[in-house]
């Protein structure tokens, strides 16, 4: 398989202050263990910014100038109780943006089977018109709606395995039936949405794990719920909002998962794509907290990609 790994110094320029569990510590203990050998066929490459015009396939102006208008000269800025900025915000925003649609660009045009975008900040929770959850855009669901647009796919799928329920992607595609979204999340648990009744026009798939849930449980929900409904919908590309904070050492969730299940729902995932859509997968890193989980748990996922 052809990976792409794309990273960049300017993610790390999003500070968020002293304790806060989305710091840039978390790429650099990423960074070091995708440096072992069996990484050695990653495609390295390093983002372009993204664009004003592809943020705005999700978020309006105001949004985007609001956020703007909220970086600090100096220091850092809350914008609510968790989602912070700083100088550098901007820079690294627009660089995640460009990353996955640069992903997109590239997996549709073969020049790669598949991506993965070590990004921050994350971007599930940030709503059309609301940054919340360290996520100022919605860099999954402006991958879709690129994909959508410019290279006119019909099906967009998004899987979302992070321990917090996707509230920003939901809210993009609420009445989309092109794009299906499909979480799994604890429950109950940061941001307080993802009830299976939530289903949007039959395009939204929420799946409550509840505390102390195993990889068992995952994996039984992922068989029984997620995974049909992705055959079902025949996707022509697979974007995953890869959160690895339902791994059992992670400090925000209760979910005990390890890295193993990261390998199973990567594999399931592939499995999928091969079927449907040439094994196009993009994947983009969202939350994972606690950094030797993280690390770890990006690798066994980065390797199922990379099919070694
Ligand atoms: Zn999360």
């Amino acid at each position: 398989m052809k990976t792409l790994y794309y990273s960049h110094p300017d993610f790390l320029l999003h500070e968020t202050g002293a304790g806060h569990p989305e710091c840039a510590e978390r790429l650099r203990t990423i960074a070091k263990a995708l440096e072992a050998p069996e990484f050695e066929n990653l495609i390295r490459l390093s983002p372009p910014l993204g664009t004003e015009q592809q943020v705005r396939l999700i978020h309006p102006l105001f949004h985007i100038e609001a956020i703007r208008a909220a970086i600090p000269k100096q220091d850092i800025q809350y914008l609510d109780h968790d989602t912070v900025l700083s100088p550098g915000s901007e820079m690294a925003a627009f660089r995640a943006v460009g990353a996955v649609c640069d992903a997109v660009d590239k997996v549709l045009t073969v020049q790669a089977d598949n991506a993965f975008c070590a990004i921050r900040p994350p971007g599930h929770h940030a709503e059309p018109e609301l940054a919340m959850g360290f996520c100022l855009f919605n860099n999954v669901a402006i991958a879709a709606s690129y994909a959508r647009q410019h290279h006119h796919l019909e099906r967009i799928a998004i899987v979302d395995f992070d321990v917090h329920h996707g509230n920003g992607t939901q809210a993009a595609f609420y009445n989309q039936p092109h794009v299906l979204y499909a979480s799994s999340h604890q429950m109950p648990n940061y941001p307080g949405t993802g009830y299976p009744s939530e289903t949007g026009v039959g395009n939204i798939i929420n799946v409550p794990l509840k505390a102390g849930d195993t990889g068992i449980e995952f994996r039984n929900k992922y068989s029984s719920i997620i995974l049909p409904a992705l055959k079902k919908f025949k996707p022509d590309l697979l974007l995953i909002s890869a959160g690895f904070d339902a791994h059992k050492d992670d400090p925000l969730a209760s979910i005990m998962l390890v890295e193993d299940d990261f390998r199973w729902i990567t594999q399931e995932l592939m499995d999928i794509a091969d079927s449907y859509c040439e094994g196009r997968i993009i994947s983009a890193l969202e939350g994972g907290y606690n950094l030797n989980a993280l690390a770890a748990s990006v690798a066994v996922h980065v390797k199922t990609l990379m099919g070694v």
